[in-house]
């Protein structure tokens, strides 16, 4: 049987690595690992060259204002590519102050850091920050899913018509006001969940595989193998208890 690899660019873990967004990377490896895929990480600086036909998932962690700034610098130099390879069903994932990147804008209070426009949103600077847990209900593969996770952040997003990846159970979400969390678009999912959000919501991560390998594999990938997920889902159920009540 063919051996199955994926190729996961990690931008700029340097300066965007906020809340255990690393870990996010090693449940990617973990549970491919667990299947027999092989994975390669390959982490890009600030001035490293990104050939995105070569990347299967690029990842992109949260960062505060100041590291933010440093990466808008050169956020044009790959802003068309990374268009390309989004409309080439190519998979991201990113987190909080990676998230905000991929929209028009992210307005500070005396600067204005303009994005990659990948997504048709925007931020703009809140009067208080939004700090604390969240829980989310997604929908994926077609099944309502908790998701759950941990947000910090002064920006206020607004997605415009793009479709939320979830809707806030508890939390304040992309605004604290319209109860949207985040976007999902096409093989693209921005969110302001850390965690880190991955190692607790195995099913948001296999979905973010299964995208990958879709793609990589046209013709042989159908579907993960399942894997034991007690553990992490006894992690993620504590959490939905906790804010939410016990569930049924
Ligand atoms: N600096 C951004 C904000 O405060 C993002 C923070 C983050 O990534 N946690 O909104």
């Amino acid at each position: 049987m063919e051996k199955l690899k994926l190729t996961i660019g990690h931008l700029y873990p340097d300066l965007l690595n906020l809340y255990g967004d690393r870990g996010n990377i090693i449940a990617l490896q973990k549970r491919c690992e667990w299947r027999g895929i092989e994975t390669e990480v390959i982490e890009f600086q600030l001035n490293s060259p990104i050939d995105f036909n070569a990347l299967d998932i690029v990842f992109l962690g949260g960062g505060s204002d100041r590291e933010q700034l440093l990466v808008g610098n050169r956020l044009k130099e790959i802003k068309d590519d990374i268009n390309r390879y989004v409309d080439n069903n190519g998979v991201v994932i990113a987190i909080c102050g990676g998230y905000q990147l991929l929209g028009h804008y992210y307005k500070l209070k005396d600067e204005t850091i303009e994005g990659l426009s990948v997504l048709d949103i925007y931020t703009d600077t809140g009067d208080s920050r939004m700090i604390g847990n969240v829980v989310i209900e997604c929908n994926l593969m077609g099944n309502p899913v908790k998701v759950v996770g941990f947000e910090n952040h002064g920006g206020k997003t607004y997605i415009n018509n793009h479709q939320p990846l979830g809707i806030v159970k508890y939390g304040y979400g992309n605004n604290g006001t319209d109860g949207t969390e985040g976007v999902i678009y096409k093989n693209v999912i921005g969110t302001y969940l850390h965690g880190p959000l991955l190692p607790k919501n195995p099913v948001l991560t296999d979905f973010i595989i299964s995208n990958a390998l879709k793609r990589a594999y046209p013709d042989t990938f159908t579907q993960l193998q399942p894997l034991d997920d007690s553990i992490e889902l006894k992690a993620r159920d504590y959490i939905v208890n906790r804010f939410l009540g016990r569930q049924e």
